[in-house]
């Protein structure tokens, strides 16, 4: 499907998508008119553009398959060319501005001095998302395989930098990182017998995790470990006890998912427990209509992007910590209502019920194509922000999953779930070159790396009884 003749903002379609603040301004309401004034004025000109583009001798048919053209859609005035489609995802621009991070970052992010393994990774996985088909550069990987794989602890796990002690979320970036590199000599360098026991030093007796020893309870902790402990076959029944309850017990009264028991829930979240959940193979155990609910009230009418929390601005990231939850939910429902294997004939007159139907991918392409490129390369937040790693990693993660179905396939090498992308059910807003590659939904990497990283260390069990015993 390519649904580059049709804007979604009709301007009279949105009349009725402003937000009001019943008569009783706060901070909060005029922040958000200010957003929705932004975004609306980015969606004007992107109507005015396509008008002018339209009636244009030579403008190329909408639906066809177009050279990528990459130039600034608000300032290409050749008299006799057409101005680029005002959807397109200016790739080759945001390739560039990769590159540059990666030479060179701002010094708000090289502030981020324990962060080093997720500026790689958000650098790795973007390029990796925008590549045309190109593995990614080989200078690159090695370059990342040698700084990553300094931050590996003697006694297992990552840190954030260099002799920094090892942390679940620096572990989660480095191994996937490192994934990245798709490079089996890389990957055997990781210290999985190391690793394990630094995961089962985290774990706590209620089924949770601290993210490092000393420190906080935090549902992403659980995400880290269990997903790293996926990729390196190290997931064993007393790494996985009780991961459920805490889970379940993350699940707030409004039906999102929260760091801790009892707080208050938020995208980010709400996707790490499904996540964990998936990989345990228990996500029936969370309230899964409530769940839906919540995410699907995360989409801004007006915007068409996603908040992260209710009362909250949209913001482009959450474009994955939410958007992407939608296929986690096909999963978790496919699996509790035993659907799974079921006929392609059966999955297809099914598939106008699932949840990843439930949102509106259409108007999040449109949000990120118009709202979120910035000018000079890289994805921003909203209109008005600057580009950063995080943001272009995961807006672009956002947009693949905006992109794509996925089947859930039996699993026959256990890794519990598996997504397979449904062939022919690309969704493209803008020209067809927006296409990127698919997710895989669990781990946010290309599906090859879990498939491939996965394979290699399930043919390579280590014996982690004995490890149990030191
Ligand atoms: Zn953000």
């Amino acid at each position: 499907m390519n649904l580059d003749t049709d804007f979604r903002f009709n301007l009279t379609s949105l009349a009725g998508a402003f937000s009001t603040d019943d008569d009783h301004t706060t901070g909060s309401s005029l922040a958000q008119e200010d957003v929705e004034s932004d975004v609306l004025a980015a969606y004007k000109r992107a109507l005015i553009q396509s008008a002018v583009r339209s009636r244009h001798p030579s403008s190329s048919s909408p639906t066809s398959s177009t050279p990528p053209n990459d130039a600034d859609p608000a300032t290409a005035t050749g008299a006799n060319e057409p101005a680029p489609h005002p959807l397109t995802l200016r790739r080759d621009r945001h390739s560039s501005y990769l590159t540059r991070a990666t030479t060179s970052l701002s010094s708000s992010m090289t502030s981020l001095s324990a962060s080093r393994p997720w500026i790689v990774y958000w650098l790795l996985h973007a390029t990796d998302l925008l590549s045309r088909g190109d593995p990614l550069p080989e200078p690159l990987r090695l370059r990342a395989a040698t700084t990553v794989l300094r931050f590996q602890h003697p006694s297992g796990g990552f840190g954030g930098g260099v002799g920094q002690r090892p942390h679940l979320a620096a572990t989660y970036a480095a191994v996937h990182a490192l994934g990245l590199t798709r490079d089996t000599h890389v990957w055997e360098r990781v210290d999985r017998a190391g690793m394990y026991r630094f995961l089962m030093r985290c774990k706590q007796p209620d089924g949770s995790f601290v993210v490092c020893e000393g420190g906080e309870v935090d549902l992403r902790g659980t995400y880290c470990a269990l997903t790293v402990a996926r990729l390196l076959n190290i997931v064993t029944p007393e790494l996985t006890d009780k991961c459920i309850d805490f889970i379940a017990r993350c699940q707030s009264h409004d039906g999102g998912l929260a760091a801790i028991p009892h707080s208050e829930a938020h995208g980010g979240y709400t996707f790490c427990g499904l996540a964990a959940a998936l990989v345990l193979g228990q996500a029936h155990m969370l309230d899964l209509d409530a769940l839906l609910g919540w995410c699907i009230r995360r989409q801004m009418p007006l915007e068409g992007g996603f908040q992260g929390r209710p009362n909250k601005l949209v913001d482009g990231c959450y474009s994955w910590w939410v958007g992407g939850v939608f296929e986690l939910l096909d999963a978790a429902f496919t699996l509790r209502d035993g659907r799974q294997g079921s006929s392609k004939q059966e999955r297809d007159t099914e598939a106008s019920l699932r949840p990843s139907m439930a949102w509106n991918r259409q108007a999040l392409q449109e949000y990120i194509l118009l709202a979120c490129q910035s000018d000079r390369g890289g994805l921003i937040d909203k209109p008005g922000k600057y580009p950063d790693p995080y943001h272009t990693c995961y807006v672009l993660s956002g947009l693949a999953a905006a992109q794509y179905a996925y089947d859930v396939v039996a699993d026959d090498q256990g890794l519990g779930v598996r997504f397979v992308s449904r062939e022919g059910e690309v969704c493209v807003v803008g020209p067809v070159d927006n296409l990127l590659h698919p997710v895989d939904p669990i781990h946010n990497v290309r599906p090859d790396v879990v498939e491939e990283m996965g394979g290699l260390f399930r043919k390579r069990p280590l014996d982690l009884e004995t490890l149990k015993g030191e």
